[in-house]
């Protein structure tokens, strides 16, 4: 998911807008914003992408309010439907809240059970409605406290904004493993899951949210307080293999420029003798280019995406599927016919998008195809927010290297290690700052290993 907050600007909502917008890559199921006048708070929420969810209608009404936050939303498995759509709002005895979160928690499932038993009713499946639950039950008047208060129960990941009357609350969890950072634009602060947005808008880019952080925005300015204990940095490294933006910055490192530097490595540690080095758009295209680089093999575009793609498209016939139609890529023939592939993935998951683009690039006429994995392999689920499947589906978790390379039909087949994957950000080990939990298993957070899948987000 992605989040977005601003406050004390009179074009919130239209920034909020084009903030999400250009988040939009960090979910595309549904999107919402919510505004505050001070008064009064005005919400749109919808299913799809940002331009579907909130229709031009919507905006007079959101546009009264001087303060925003505003939510994509991509849910891990299931369960996609509109009451699960964010930021959740919500009225107090003590006002109005809009809560907006990017990650999981961990425990969510227990604190549930925990709050039902008690009398709590949910309205949705999502495990932001838990922290709402837990604000609401707080014993303090006060909401910078309650959220607090809140806060310190929940475990797991995330990057959370909060809407009150007169506040904008952003806070990231004391592991820092969802990214969130800190901007300004004209006299208004603002917080994005990724400083791309801040670009989008002519936001200036000040600083991460450190982990573990509360800032506060009011008309009185910011103010910057601690909710939790110091615990390991632990920042999601698929932030950078996968999911953010490349023109984003994280924790000081340019996504673009992360990537390219593990293709740099890549060809390091597995050179291979090939005539062209392609990627697969998008998210592969920068460490192609580093592994392009480093080897003095040209880099080309081998493979085309389709950018108009929906989520909901018509699924082919088994005949058609048969007969090789390619909706999402197709192969550049005169680029690969007659060559010696070296076809750059950012990550394998299952298995099956690598085992098609090798039989698509053999198709178009590749002698052969070594594919080279700018990570490392994926054998472990992600509890916190990122999409890497359950244990079972994760090829590596079953199959060796070997196996996986006779699967995908490839040539050859290796993957960037995990010392060299900390080496492109110039540490030794992920004990220095990074979870890599769903390459090693070292979780940087107990785990409920009950966690119920209805909990997502
Ligand atoms: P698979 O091996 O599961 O068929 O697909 C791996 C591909 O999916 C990679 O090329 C990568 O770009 C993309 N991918 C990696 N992580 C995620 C994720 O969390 N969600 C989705 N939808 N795709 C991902
Ligand atoms: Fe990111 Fe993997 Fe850690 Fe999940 S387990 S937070 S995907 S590094
Ligand atoms: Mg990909």
């Amino acid at each position: 998911c992605g989040v977005f907050g601003i406050f004390g600007h009179e074009n919130a909502a239209e920034l909020t807008y084009f903030a999400l917008i250009a988040l939009q890559h960090r979910g595309q199921e549904s999107a919402g914003i919510a505004t505050v006048d001070g008064m009064k708070l005005y919400h749109q929420k919808g299913m799809g992408l940002v331009a579907e969810a909130i229709p031009t209608s919507s905006m007079e009404r959101l546009s009264k309010g001087h303060a925003g936050v505003g939510h994509v939303r991509y849910s891990t498995t299931g369960v996609s439907q509109l009451l699960n759509a964010q930021p959740l709002v919500f009225n107090f005895i003590r006002g109005n809240l809009a809560l907006a979160h990017n990650g999981n928690l961990v425990n969510a499932h227990q604190l549930r059970q925990f709050l039902e038993r008690r009398g709590a009713i949910f309205q949705s499946t999502s495990d932001t409605e838990v922290v709402a639950h837990l604000i609401a039950r707080a014993d303090s008047n006060d909401v910078k406290e309650s959220i607090k208060e809140a806060l310190s129960i929940v475990k797991g990941a995330y990057a959370f904004v909060i809407l009150s009357d007169d506040k904008l609350y952003a806070m990231r969890d004391a592991n820092g493993l969802r990214p969130m950072v800190l901007g300004k634009v004209g006299d208004a602060y603002c917080v994005s899951s990724e400083s791309c947005a801040f670009d989008t808008i002519g936001a200036e880019f000040i600083r991460d949210i450190e982990p573990g952080e509360m800032v506060v925005i009011s008309k009185d300015g910011i103010e910057s307080t601690r909710f939790a204990g110091q615990a390991k940095k632990a920042l999601c490294t698929f932030e950078y293999i996968y999911f953010a933006r490349p023109d984003s910055d994280i924790d000081g490192y340019n996504v673009h420029h992360v990537r390219k530097d593990f293709g740099r490595l890549l060809y390091q540690e597995h050179p291979v003798e090939a005539d062209v080095v392609i990627g697969v758009p998008d998210s592969s295209i920068s460490s192609a280019i580093g592994y392009a680089e480093e080897s003095g093999i040209p880099y080309e575009i081998g493979l085309i995406k389709n950018r108009y793609i929906g989520r909901t498209f018509i699924q082919p016939s088994q005949e058609l599927r048969a007969r090789g139609v390619r909706l999402k890529l197709n192969a550049v023939r005169k680029i690969v016919e007659g060559k010696r592939v070296v076809l750059i993935d950012d990550s394998i998951v299952r298995g099956t998008t690598s085992g098609r683009i090798v039989q698509m690039l053999r198709e178009a006429g590749a002698v052969s195809v070594h594919v080279r994995i700018a990570s490392p392999p994926v054998t472990h689920s992600c509890f916190y927010g990122i999409d890497t499947s359950a244990k079972e589906e994760l090829i590596a978790s079953r199959k060796s290297v070997e196996e996986i390379r006779e699967y995908i039909g490839a040539d050859s087949l290796a993957y960037l290690s995990e010392g060299n994957m900390m080496r492109a950000f110039g540490i030794e080990s992920s004990d220095h700052g990074h979870c890599n939990a769903c390459f090693n298993g070292k979780y940087p957070t107990e785990i409920y290993e009950d966690l119920s899948k209805m909990i997502l987000d």
